[in-house]
Formats: structure tokens, sequence, C-alpha cells
């Protein structure tokens, strides 16, 4: 079985509302869809994009020049796609970073091998530790009403841990995390994410307001640069502190492991450059035991699938709440089991039921491509590339 054809395909899907984060505002997730194509005629795909320049500096454009230009001659056309650890060590020898794009064509690898060998993708990664994956729900940064209402709404529909945005407001965020805490009550959870957007003594100063409010953890409170300070705050505050953005590649995880520098970390997909690193990385989450969250890009059906299959698979990642909801996010819903998703890259998009995520069954991700959405979403002014 060999590759022999790859194609990406530049798709922008509107939010039904906007979503804020630090600096931005984000109307459109602009992903690639990649397709890879053998010699026997399987098809396997990934979807991925990102919301930020800041968060890993890859942009849609970025990823189909790094995946046409330079992987897909060099390392994926011709070979056996079943081959995963071969080209994905491969990569990481020969290209540096660019996560996003690594981890879009080991999504599809994945996706093919489960394919050809008829079994889904969480089959590959161990079976099923469980049914699905417990999640938690991430407000937009917004008015304290707005996000308590959001806060109480998801809190109802079986989302027992809050994500709050910062908006790069401390006086914000602590207003947004005291209402939050009264209108929920003491069971629960509720974690702010800064996304590295304090400096140290901004961080200090806020964690020192935030801790009485018992946080499940602050997300990022530094820059990611900043392992040395991360671990000093977390030395003198009690809210346990996870790392998002400081926590990418295997020695960034060594030295936060060594320098104490965090009570968990937080992974995407994306960021780990796919599953295969993803599984890596959680056997250091596991080695330290550090407990994990797995996010999203905020992305389709078929973007949320591989955190989906993964998080039930791996028995560490397993026990602990997610926050996988890029499908709910994008189309404005709390869950998709009464009210499908009908506008989609996915025309399946994997049920999210009472606070809990479900993957798709059927071989690889068990996704079928919605393709006349993502015929009427092309990002306008760029072409989808083919390599043979
Ligand atoms: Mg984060």
């Amino acid at each position: 079985m060999k590759i022999v054809k790859v194609e990406a395909l530049p798709v922008s899907t509107p939010l039904k509302r906007p979503f804020l984060m630090p600096g931005t505002r984000i109307t459109h997730i602009h992903s690639v869809l990649l397709k890879l194509t053998t010699d026997d005629g399987l098809v396997g795909f990934g979807d991925g994009g990102d919301t930020s320049t800041w968060y890993r500096g890859e942009t849609q454009d970025s990823i189909i020049a790094m995946i046409c230009d330079h992987i897909a001659p060099r390392f994926l056309l011709g070979a056996d796609p079943r081959d995963i650890e071969r080209i994905v060590g491969r990569l990481d020898t020969f290209v540096r970073d660019n996560n996003q794009a690594k981890a879009l064509v080991d999504f599809a690898l994945h996706d093919l091998k489960g394919k050809a060998l008829g079994v889904p993708v969480y089959q590959l990664l161990g079976g099923k530790c469980a049914e699905a994956s417990e999640q938690g729900w991430v407000a937009s940064a917004g008015p304290v009403d707005q996000v308590v209402r959001e806060a109480v709404i998801a809190h109802e529909q079986g989302y027992s841990l809050i994500k709050l945005k910062s908006d790069g407001n401390a006086d914000h965020d602590v207003d947004n995390v005291r209402e939050v805490r009264a209108a929920l009550g003491d069971s629960a959870r509720i974690v702010v994410d800064a996304n590295g957007f304090w400096n140290y003594e901004q961080a200090l100063r806020t964690m020192r307001r935030l801790d009485r409010y018992d946080m499940y953890c602050i997300e990022q409170p530094v820059p990611y640069w900043d392992i040395e300070g991360m671990a000093r705050l977390r030395a003198r505050i009690d809210t346990p502190v996870f790392a998002d953005e400081s926590a990418q590649e295997l020695h960034d995880l060594k030295e936060i492991i060594d320098r104490r520098a965090a009570d968990g970390l937080f992974i995407k997909m994306q960021k780990a450059g796919g599953l295969l690193k993803a599984q890596r990385w959680l056997t250091l989450a596991r080695l330290a035991d550090l407990a994990v969250m797995s996010g999203c890009m905020i992305g389709s059906g078929l973007e949320a699938s591989p955190s989906a299959h993964l998080m039930i698979a791996n028995q560490w990642a397993s026990q602990f709440t997610h926050e996988n909801l890029g499908p709910l996010i994008i189309h404005g819903q709390w869950e998709n089991d009464k009210e499908p998703i009908e506008h989609d890259i996915a025309r399946n998009v994997p049920v999210f039921r009472d606070g809990k995520l479900y993957p798709n069954e059927g071989p690889g991700f068990g996704i079928e491509l919605n393709e006349e959405f993502i015929a009427a979403h092309g990002t306008p002014g760029k072409p989808a590339r083919t390599v043979r």
C-alpha cells in the first residue's frame, strides 16, 4: 500500500457567535482539510487549523505550504501509510517545529490505517478505557453577566468544569471567577486560561486575589518561555498551575517536570504533533504523576475526532476532564444528540451528550465528509492544492 495523492483544501467555517480570547476575536475557523489517497483507493483525512497566530505561529497558509511543498514530496508520496512511526520519526528529523502541519499528516495516517485494518482509530491506540470522555465547557471572554449566564447553563447541561478565557484585564478575571463561583456553588470546578498574556508580576498579584475561590487550576499564567517563572509562581500560590503554551515538545515537558513548574499539563493533539507524539507526551505526564487536560483548536467534527479517540483509549488521560468542544463552539450548541449539527466539514459530527464526547464507531475516525459544505466553504482566494 502506497500513498499516491496528497490534497490540501483550505476551508473557512463561520462561527455562529464570535469567540473572544486575549487580543483575538474569532469569527471563522480557517482550517486545512488534508486527504491522503493510496494506490488501492483508500482515502484518509484530517482537519486542523489555528485561531490565533500567537498560539504556535502556524497558519492555514503555512500548514498548506509545509505539507505540499516539503512533507508530501519528500515523506508521503510512495510511503506505506501504515508505517506511522517511521513517517513521524522522519518528519521530526527533517522538519523543525511545525507541529500542526505534522499533526494533520499524523491524523490522516491514523484514519487511513484504521480504514485499511477495518477498525476505529481508538483500537489502534489501545482500545476502550471508557465509552466517552468527560468534557468541561469553555466560555468566551465577555461581560461578567454574559459569562455567568453561560457558565450556569453549561453547568445545567452536564459540564462539571467551566473554563473562563481571560480578556487580559485582571479585574474582569476576578469578577468573573467570584460571580461564577457564587452562581455555581462549591462543587463546580473553575479554570481560568490566561494564555500566557500575564507577566510574572501580574500573575502573582492576580492569583493572590483568585486563590480564595478554590479554582481547579490556572492555565498558562506566564509567557510560554518562562518555565522558571511558572515554577516560582507555583511555589507562592495555592491554585494548581497547568502549562499549555509552555508544554509542546517532550523536552519542554522534561524542563517543566524537572523544575516542578506545574501541577498539570494541557495537551492539544496539534500542539503535540499528532496522535503518535501525543501518546509519548501522555507517558511523560503519567511518569511525573501530572494531571492532563486535552483541548482543541476549535474545529469541525473531524478536527475533534483524534482527541475524542485518544482520550478514551489512553488510560492516563481517560480519568481526567477535557475540553474538546470545537463543533459546539462553532455551531453555538450545548449538545448535538437531540439537535444534530448539519453545517460542518463532518457529516456525522461525533456526539456530545450530557457533558461527554463519544468518538464515532466505524473504520478510522468513522467520519463521513460533508462534500457540499466543503465545496461551498472553500477559503476565498485560496485554491486547493494537489500533489502527486
Ligand atoms: Mg490554553
